[in-house]
Order: structure tokens, then sequence, then C-alpha cells
């Protein structure tokens, strides 16, 4: 992203946020004075005199305020970063990962962590990688089977039988996750060596202390150049990758345990798996619930309440 750097006056500082005052933003970085989004041009002015314009027009839109100090530097402040990400992060050779299930009573959960090399890029975008929540379980399928192909990936898969088995134990499913998660980013690193990736980002689920705080006691934890982002598929294609090999492996799971239960199981956790959670019990017996389920989710003695109704 290009930027520019002014050094102003507060007189001139005071100036401009009237002049922007239309497009202000509501919230100001640490430091800052005010921030403000237009089009193509973001501008952050802080208390230290700097004025830090981004974006495609930032050139002619700081032309309009004065001329940069030092065309050199042209580096934002970290204050002004929403993120602690390197730069052009977007273009850099990275190991993603994220997962899915985890809010489904039925169905495991999912983590993929999957290696998207810079010269990759443009192919994984020409196949339509992208977030996978604007996705369709068809395109998903036709995508994930061309970037299987092309990308070394890890894919761990949590069955319910397993899962419940940690979670009764007492280990929470942030903590299931981080350790999936760092388990599949290792298998990548194993896969790609001796290369190493630019970066690792997360999908983040959890503060990065808290994640840690997970993995304390495990041989191997990953935290070379590793970095968390919320919706990190749209920072970086190799998460948007990750996340839809996941979901192609959790819907192919999904497919399996509705062939087993003879009816179509439902995604989430909302009153329509309560139903097909009584349907299963009715129609199998209660010994199978494990196989199919998250135990400790609600909608498990929802379904009970179902069946105990109909008697
Ligand atoms: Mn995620």
């Amino acid at each position: 992203m290009s930027q520019v750097v002014l050094k102003l006056s507060n007189a001139q500082i005071e100036k401009m946020a009237l002049h922007y005052k239309p497009f202000l933003l509501p919230k100001i970085p640490p430091g800052g004075v005010f921030a403000a989004k237009l089009t193509s041009c973001s501008v952050t002015a802080y208390k230290s005199g700097k004025v830090l314009f981004q974006g495609s027009s930032c050139e002619s839109e700081a032309k309009k305020w004065g001329q940069p100090e030092l065309t050199a530097t042209t580096k934002a402040p970290s204050s002004s970063k929403s993120s602690n990400l390197p730069d052009q992060f977007e273009t850099l050779s990275v190991i993603g990962s994220d997962e899915v299930g985890t809010g489904d009573f039925f169905g495991p959960i999912t983590v993929v962590a999957a290696y998207v090399k810079k010269d990759h890029i443009p192919l994984l975008k020409e196949l339509g990688v992208k977030d996978s929540k604007g996705l369709k379980d068809d395109q998903i399928a036709v995508i994930a089977k061309q970037i299987k192909e092309v990308i070394p990936y890890s894919l761990l898969t949590l069955q319910n039988e397993k899962y419940n088995q940690l979670q009764q134990s007492g280990m929470s499913q942030g903590k299931l996750k981080a350790l999936l998660h760092n388990q599949a980013i290792g298998h990548v690193l194993n896969k790609i060596a001796p290369e190493k990736p630019e970066a690792i980002l997360i999908d983040q689920f959890a503060k990065k202390e808290v994640y840690y705080q997970y993995l304390k006691g495990q041989k191997v934890i990953q935290t070379e150049n590793v970095y968390f982002s919320t919706k990190a598929e749209s920072v970086h294609l190799a998460v948007a990758a990750a996340s839809i090999l996941a979901r192609y492996a959790f819907v192919q799971h999904f497919d399996k345990l509705s062939k087993e239960a003879g009816f179509t199981i439902p995604k989430g956790a909302g009153a329509q798996v309560d139903i097909a959670a009584a349907k299963l019990i009715k129609s199998k017996g209660k010994d199978v619930l494990p196989h199919f389920v998250k135990l400790h989710f609600a909608n498990t003695d929802k379904a009970w309440n179902l069946i105990k109704k109909k008697k």
C-alpha cells in the first residue's frame, strides 16, 4: 500500500480535522488526533504532528497539505496500524490456518494449515480462492479439489468420539483448537522444510497470550513469525485456502454422517439440530450420539426434552 507522511503544525492539523469532518472515523489510534477514511485514502493525524496518508490516492491527497519531509521514510508509525502484521503482508509466503465445525452440534472439528507461497497467490486467485463464507458448498468442493493439488497442507479431523472424551476430561474447546492449529502448522513446516514461510497466520479464536497458555507443556510449540488476526481469511489467501480445505473436509464428513443416520443432518446449533438428534436417538438409540454430536452443547438436553414431551 502506498503511503505519504507529512509533518504539520497543530494549526494545520486542526484545519485538516475540519476539512475531513464528514469522513472522520469514530476510532482514533493511540497517540492520534483524528482518523478519516476517504474513498481511496485514509488520513491519520498524530499528536507528534505527523500525518499519515494511506491508499491509492494518498499522494494527491497529501499534496493538498504540503510536501513530504522525507520521501524515503514512508513507513507507517506502528501506532497507526490496526494490527501488528508486517507491511505488504498479503504478498508474503505464508502458512495460514483455520478451523471449521466448532459451532456445529453435529460433525467433527476440522483444522487445516496450508502453505501459500507468494508465486502461488495469482493462481489461487484465479482458482477462486477467497473468504469461504461467501462460497457455497459446491463451489467449495470445486476449489478445494484444485488447490489440494497445488499447495502443501495438513488436515486434522477431530471426530466427536474423541472430542467428547477430551471435553469430558476437562479440556476446553479453546485448548483443543490451539492444540490442533499448532499440530497442523507443525506438519506443514515439516512438509516444506528446509523452506520456511515468511509468516504464519492463525485465524484468531483466542488472544495470542491465551493461545500460548493453552499450548503450555506441548513438546513442540510454533512461535516463530506467528501472527494472529481476526477475519484472517481476508488478510492472506493462505488462511482463505485453509478455510476452504477445512470446510470441504467438514462437508464431506457431514455427508457421511447423513448417510449413516439415514437422513440429512442439519448444520449449526439451532432448533433444527435438536429435532434431528431426537430423531437419531429414536431410530438408532442413545449410544450412537457421541459419534454424531458434541455432547456438551445445550442441544443434547433439548433433544432429550423433545423425546420426553412426545411420550
Ligand atoms: Mn476461523
